[in-house]
């Protein structure tokens, strides 16, 4: 053991021997080596003009649909690799699912969220979490969070259903739990609060005590 954790010292290695000490005792050397390995998968990325490699249609939540988003509405990344996520934002549509996907599709729009939750609790994913998504009208808050869209319109409580709320949930519940995001109201919000912003989504309608309490009965639940 005394080997594993005195033989690293300066360079890209000394950051692993510093964390198999952190472990410490018997777990160190097994440690040292999976912390390693896990290493060695994030820099890799790093390199300029690698990407993480994407399946097409692929979801970063299960149960979501994939719709592909203009790519003039978003920009490429490896987040969480190159910018941390620690934020959720919610937004209502001011319109249709079906315009709202519409307009995601089309380059001219210049804006984008990562997902759009239906009325009826269905989850359309039109951009990747890895991905900057032009959705908060604020550069550093694009690159930091989520966003999520929910069918409906601010002034109309009846937009806000249920099975919308119950899915957003789970949605962001998710989200949080993939990316160490704590679930409370500092890191889950409104487009209203994005500093900045002229939006008012999601409204007055729309019940955060109810929606946070279902956030975090889903985060509890989920495996
Ligand atoms: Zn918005």
């Amino acid at each position: 053991m005394g080997e594993t954790q005195g033989g690293h010292t300066g360079t890209a290695r000394g950051v692993t021997g510093r964390r198999a000490l952190l472990i410490g005792g018997a777990a160190a050397a097994v440690g040292t080596v999976a912390l390693a390995r896990d290493e060695l998968a994030r820099l890799w990325w790093r390199l300029p003009g690698v990407e993480k490699p994407r399946v097409a249609g692929a979801v970063d939540f299960r149960g979501a649909q994939w719709v592909s988003a203009s790519s003039a509405n978003y920009r490429r990344a490896d987040r969480p690799d190159d910018y941390g996520i620690d934020r959720v934002v919610i937004h209502v549509t001011q319109g249709s699912f079906r315009s709202a996907v519409k307009v995601f599709q089309d380059p001219a729009h210049g804006a984008a969220a990562h997902y759009i939750v239906r009325k009826d609790g269905h989850i359309t994913q039109m951009i990747r979490e890895l991905d900057v998504a032009f959705h908060a009208g604020n550069r550093e808050y694009n690159e930091r969070s989520v966003g999520i869209e929910h069918e409906g319109f601010v002034e109309q409580a009846s937009s806000f259903t249920v099975a919308m709320y119950a899915a957003s949930a789970r949605l962001t519940a998710g989200i949080c739990r993939r990316y160490g995001i704590p679930v409370d109201r500092e890191h889950v919000i409104g487009h209203v609060e994005v500093p900045g912003t002229d939006h008012t989504d999601p409204g007055r309608y729309w019940d955060w005590d109810r929606y946070m309490a279902l956030v975090r009965r889903a985060h509890r639940t989920q495996a």
